[in-house]
């Protein structure tokens, strides 16, 4: 097990700046995720911890050591790949123990810590299978025992589930949660899909253009967003936000924190409008209102509404968020939420 702590890191590639100054402290024995658009500098980071594109400034630390001349090889990391790359002509078997002879583990030693890694990851049936006989989700689990085998005290993944359908990518996920509490190593995992950082994360690390949007657990960064960023990147469909026509501000609620009803509503924000789309998925209907100038998504259990309906949406108070001009969420102690709260409820027509 190991922390593993960012201090002052800058990384550049041919003058292009990516990172600047980044501070970040990573718990050890956590599952942390690191999570972001395309380009935001995720894998970047997870290679700095590797040791693959040594840091351009600033020094990072496994476990308090400064590791910036410590070779790949030595930083107790172990790192799986979105293209897992195992060996085809090798057997299961073959590709887990592989590392192991590369390090002179003895040959029982061997048999000892490729039955138990497989006993883990549930490929103990396949072991003498050749990888193209295994469907997507057992290759991965490949890639992932033979990381695992050499016990690593920190297990990097770039995101080592986008190659898999979405049913087989749900059933990893519930299998990496339960790998990590198994082995109760530092999992560092990145991925641009906000639900895998939800449904996996102890703490979410949120990043954007190469900074830290917040770093907190799920359901903080779901109830708390610090800024507009982290309020629509987290949540799906995003956080609705419209313009409060004050101050720049914004005002924002989640979709299923509004009621749509065809009777005016008795709540804080309520407007009317028209239902523009609808989309039946089972237990829930996502509708889109109009409402003027704005587009409202709205998350029901119930499928009450069809498209083209007038209809009143309405938010109560307390799940309403402001944000201000320099898009960051004001803390209802700021003085500035309540004087935001009468301008929302001054607006309301319908
Ligand atoms: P994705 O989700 O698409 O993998 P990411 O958040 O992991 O994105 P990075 O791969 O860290 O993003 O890339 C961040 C930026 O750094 C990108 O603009 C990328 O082009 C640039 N970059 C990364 N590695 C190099 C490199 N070796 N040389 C030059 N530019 C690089």
């Amino acid at each position: 097990m190991a922390s593993i702590e960012f201090a002052q890191v800058t990384q550049s590639f041919n003058k292009n700046v990516i990172i600047k100054d980044l501070n970040l402290k990573i718990e050890d024995g956590k599952f942390t995720v690191l999570v972001g658009p395309s380009g935001c500098g995720k894998t970047t980071l997870l290679r700095m911890i590797a040791g693959l594109d040594p840091q351009t400034s600033g020094s990072v630390l496994i476990n308090g050591k400064d590791v910036t001349r410590i070779a790949p090889g030595q930083r107790g990391v172990a790192m799986v790949f979105q293209n897992y790359a195992i060996y085809p002509t090798m057997s299961v078997r073959e590709n887990i123990e592989f590392g192991l002879k590369n390090n002179k583990v003895g040959k029982e030693e061997r048999n000892r810590l490729v039955e138990s890694i497989c006993e883990t990851v549930g490929l103990k049936p396949y072991l003498d299978r050749k990888p193209s006989t295994l469907s997507g989700g057992q290759r991965q689990r490949v890639a992932l025992a033979r990381a695992m085998v050499k016990k690593p005290s920190v297990f990097l993944m770039d995101e080592p589930l986008s190659n898999l359908d979405a049913k087989l990518r749900v059933q990893m996920r519930i299998e990496l949660i339960e790998m990590h509490k198994k082995l109760g190593t530092t999992f560092v995992y990145v991925t641009h899909d906000q639900v895998e950082a939800m449904s996996m994360a102890d703490t979410i690390v949120l990043m954007n253009h190469g900074q830290i949007q917040q770093m907190a657990a799920p359901e903080v960064i779901y109830r708390q967003p610090s800024n507009l960023f982290a309020a629509q990147f987290i949540g799906v469909p995003p956080m609705n936000i419209g313009d409060l026509g004050v101050d720049g501000a914004k005002f924002g609620f989640r979709p299923e924190s509004a009621v749509l009803s065809v009777e005016p509503l008795d709540a804080h924000y309520t407007v009317r409008g028209i239902v523009a789309t609808r989309e039946m998925l089972g237990s829930e209907t996502i509708y889109q209102v109009k409402a003027g100038q704005e587009a409202f998504m709205i998350k029901c259990t119930e499928d009450r509404f069809s498209v083209d309906q007038e209809v009143y949406l309405g938010v109560d108070a307390t799940k309403l968020f402001f944000f201000g001009a320099d898009e960051n969420r004001i803390d209802p102690a700021d003085a500035r939420y309540g004087e935001y709260m009468r301008a929302l409820k001054g607006q309301r027509h319908g």
